[in-house]
């Protein structure tokens, strides 16, 4: 529709849409994107980036204990989180520029506001109005906060960030990724972390033998972990936020973190001018191509739900582009997505889980191993790395892995590789292995745990 303002007009500067609008651009659309909080999205602003910074800054204290060992007379230094804090600004303050200017240098216009649909082909951003050949629905997900008395008083990963004190006391409510990365976190940079999950084990969705090592070595950190139990309420008392369990038990928290998923970001979107329908899940639903009910509106990344991951949504961001704008070709393939936990240690993981593979091959072999790091035999820290190999029985092919252990996220993405590539066990048998390294034990796994 060349009578339009844009060729493309995005709604959401994150992971998925910068990534549309920039490779619409160059396929020589005129796009325009809408940004009404911060460039980059969430994985830059309150996401991944400055989550990994703080695991690297978290991680520090155990690397002074660590040090004794191995003969360096330390006394732990002491942390300062206003440092950490601002300089994690700056960083920040650094890539929202670096975003803006590949989206300018791409030749797409930035619209800083807040976008609203008014019809099918019509974006109002303010009192002003663009209209747009197509309609990119790229407005990630946003906290969900589950209704308690005094809920209110609870923070997000929106604000964990950037608090104005470091919270001595924390209490975490989830058992997913944000929950116990945040754990990790807090109790490495010296609070005493409290963090409650409402089911029997933590992890859901994750391989078994994962989670039951996790709670494992989670506990050894020092992170108070109880199952089977959430907060009633939260009401402010003389010494912090006094917090009533559903076991009967009290707390005293200087904050209290909710961890308890996010839901797809519609708010103001105006999506009653348009035919754009939901999934049951409150997500926006698309087909292979990212084509809502609307044909005119496309949707990417978190808003669909799925995997939330940047990866999956830059992927889907390229697809969506060289498909509507360039050349059709490479869709996203969404099996063998390998994942981490960025909790202390990591944990990484592809493919598929025990019950999954069972279910869907029948008969599997499985390997594991655990043991102790061989940083550790000096240092004396009381750490186990897991590893685990699922194998399809009939072509021997391997279909999952999953460990927990230093560098997990980094040694998996490896991996994923050789598992999209279809690697069987006889190649991994038969790669030589790099020694000495943790990883090598992935190529060295002779005798199966059990077999069905
Ligand atoms: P987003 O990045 O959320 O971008 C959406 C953008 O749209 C936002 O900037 C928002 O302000 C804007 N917006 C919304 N509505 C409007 C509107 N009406 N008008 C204008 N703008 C609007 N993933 C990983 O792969 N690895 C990690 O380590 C990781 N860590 C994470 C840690 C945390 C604490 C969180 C919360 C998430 C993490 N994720 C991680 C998930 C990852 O951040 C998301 O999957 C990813 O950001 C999704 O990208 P997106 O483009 O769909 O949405
Ligand atoms: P998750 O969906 O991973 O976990 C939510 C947790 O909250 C689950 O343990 C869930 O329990 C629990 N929960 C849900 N509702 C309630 C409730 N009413 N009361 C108590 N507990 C509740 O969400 P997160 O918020 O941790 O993270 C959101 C997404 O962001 C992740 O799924 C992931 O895709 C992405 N992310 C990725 C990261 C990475 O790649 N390293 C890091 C951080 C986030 P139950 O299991 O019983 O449902």
């Amino acid at each position: 529709m060349s009578n339009t303002d844009y060729d493309l007009f995005v709604i959401g500067a994150g992971s998925g849409g910068v990534r549309a609008a920039r490779m619409a651009a160059g396929f020589g659309a005129r796009v325009a994107i809408a940004e009404d909080r911060y460039m980059g999205g969430t994985c830059v602003n309150v996401g991944c980036v400055p989550k990994k910074l703080y695991v690297y800054a978290s991680e520090f204290g155990k690397a002074f204990e660590d040090a004794r060992g191995f003969g360096w007379d330390s006394s732990k230094p002491a942390f300062h989180w206003a440092t950490l804090r601002d300089n994690k600004k700056t960083e920040i303050s650094r890539l929202n520029a670096i975003y803006r200017r590949l989206l300018t240098g791409a030749n797409a216009d930035i619209i800083d506001g807040r976008a609203r649909l008014v019809d099918a082909h019509t974006v109002a951003v303010g009192d002003q109005q663009y209209t747009a050949g197509k309609i990119l629905l790229a407005t990630g997900g946003w906290p969900h906060i589950p209704a308690i008395p005094g809920s209110d008083l609870a923070i997000s990963s929106n604000e964990v960030f950037d608090l104005d004190y470091f919270p001595e006391r924390l209490v975490i409510v989830g058992g997913g990724y944000i929950a116990v990365e945040f754990a990790g976190i807090f109790n490495g940079l010296g609070a005493q972390v409290t963090q409650l999950y409402r089911g029997p084990l933590f992890l859901r969705g994750f391989d078994p033998d994962i989670r039951a090592h996790a709670a494992r070595e989670i506990a050894k950190t020092g992170v108070d972990l109880r199952f089977e139990v959430n907060l009633e309420s939260i009401s402010r008392g003389p010494d912090g936020l006094d917090l009533q369990l559903t076991d009967g038990t009290q707390l005293t928290a200087d904050a209290v973190l909710y961890a308890t998923g996010r839901m797809p970001h519609l708010d103001g979107l105006g999506l009653e001018n348009v035919n754009v329908e939901l999934t049951e899940f409150g997500t926006i639903a698309v087909d292979e191509h990212y084509q809502t009910s609307e044909a005119s509106i496309f949707a990417v990344g978190d808003v669909i739900g799925g995997m939330e991951l940047t990866p999956v949504a830059l992927a889907e961001g390229m697809a969506f582009a060289r498909r509507q704008f360039g050349e059709p070709g490479q869709e996203v393939d969404h099996d063998f997505v390998p994942t981490a936990v960025f909790c202390q240690p990591n944990i990484g993981t592809v493919g598929f889980t025990e019950e999954e593979a069972r279910a869907k091959y029948g008969h599997i072999r499985m390997f594991k191993a655990s043991f102790r790091p061989m940083k550790h035999t000096i240092s004396g820290r009381d750490e186990q790395t897991f590893m685990k190999l699922i194998v399809d029985k009939a072509s021997d092919r391997v279909v999952g892995v999953h460990m927990m252990g230093p560098d997990a996220g980094e040694i998996i993405q490896g991996i994923a590789i050789a598992l999209r590539a279809g690697a069987t066990k006889a190649v991994f048998d038969s790669t030589i292995g790099i020694h000495p390294t943790a990883a090598e034990e992935f190529v060295t796994m002779r005798e199966p745990w059990t077999e069905d």
